[in-house]
């Protein structure tokens, strides 16, 4: 059994100092975290609480009219918050459609953006191949069971997907996440927080060491009017996406003002489908349209052999959500 040493941080620098020590990590609600350390994952010595620290609680309205969402909320209280629920329902439809009731009551917001891939063989230490766990060991998913896996943005070195639903919408409203770290406080754009795997597949996000997540903003709410999240699993509670999408809108009329559609359970990141998006901004939202968008967002897909079906799954998932954003509830998919 090995000996973890644990450490209550009382502020922000206090947790920042405290997690450089060696084999240190930060524990929040601890939902991956304890998973990863069961089996054997994840090996830290010393566990920094941060659970404890004041002020990371809280959703606050910002002066440019946007809210922050301290690291520390709970999934299921942030999905419950009027100011979520009212302004921004993708991001609340996102948190709901996580996990189970009694994980979104542990985890936590900042927690949530960490979560680890849940490739399965990332989790079981009896298989040696993997790149995320151990760097330069092979790829057992590559020529294994791969049909969770990514279709998008995969390298030779990993071809996991991101677990995350809250991101999937969180890429969708062009958040931005705030951190605390020896170098001082910076912002991350959430486009540039989590990676692609490239050659370091461990690494996945661009947080740098000894980096606390603090909070998360959201610029003014644009789609409260219009907006959906989908998310298409095995079963209907308690399991990741295969694929998932968050679709915004912005009409004018009939016609298509801004488009939002980020994909989830696709890629290493959640997947902004930025070319989908220029194909519908600023014209008629026909199904014709809409068909051709999706086929744009998944013109670079490279599925592998477990998972084909995913390409046009994905597409499909783009038409019906975008239909339900436009409050085409029957729309064609
Ligand atoms: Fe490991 Fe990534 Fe390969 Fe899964 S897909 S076995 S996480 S390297």
């Amino acid at each position: 059994m090995d000996a973890i040493s644990y450490e209550r941080a009382g502020d922000i620098a206090g947790a920042v100092r405290a997690v450089q020590q060696p084999g240190a990590v930060f524990i929040g609600g601890g939902t991956n975290l304890l998973d990863l350390m069961k089996g054997g994952v994840t090996r830290p010595v010393r566990l920094i609480d941060i659970t404890h620290i004041r002020g990371l609680d809280t959703i606050t309205t910002l002066p440019d009219g946007g809210i922050r969402i301290g690291a520390l909320v709970r999934n299921s209280d942030a999905a419950n918050h009027a100011l979520v629920r009212e302004q921004y329902p993708l991001l609340s439809q996102a948190f709901l459609a996580g996990a189970s009731a009694q994980l979104r009551n542990m985890a936590t917001v900042g927690g949530n953006l960490l979560q680890r891939t849940r490739c399965g063989y990332f989790y079981d230490t009896a298989f040696t191949q993997c790149n995320k766990r151990t760097p330069g060991s092979g790829c057992a998913a590559l020529d294994g069971h791969n049909r969770t896996h990514a279709i998008l943005g995969a390298s030779a070195q990993c071809i996991a997907v991101n677990p995350s639903d809250m991101s999937v919408a969180l890429a969708a409203l062009d958040a931005v996440v705030r951190v605390s770290g020896p170098a001082g406080e910076r912002t991350i754009a959430f486009a540039d927080f989590h990676r692609l795997p490239g050659d370091r597949p461990e690494l996945d996000t661009t947080l740098q060491p000894g980096e606390l997540i603090t909070a998360v903003d959201l610029p003014p709410a644009l789609f409260s009017a219009r907006s959906h999240y989908l998310k298409v699993r095995d079963r209907a509670s308690y399991a990741f996406a295969l694929v998932s999408v968050a679709a915004a809108l912005q009409m004018d009329g009939e016609r298509v003002k801004t488009a939002r559609i980020a994909l989830g359970g696709v890629a290493h990141k959640p997947w902004r489908a930025s070319a989908a998006e220029q194909m519908l901004d600023g014209r008629p939202l026909t199904q014709a349209t809409l068909r051709d968008a999706a086929a744009a967002a998944l013109r670079d897909a490279r599925p592998q052999h477990d998972n084909r079906f995913k390409v046009q799954l994905a597409q499909r998932a783009i038409v019906r959500a975008v239909n339900q954003a436009a409050g085409r509830a029957g729309g064609v998919a």
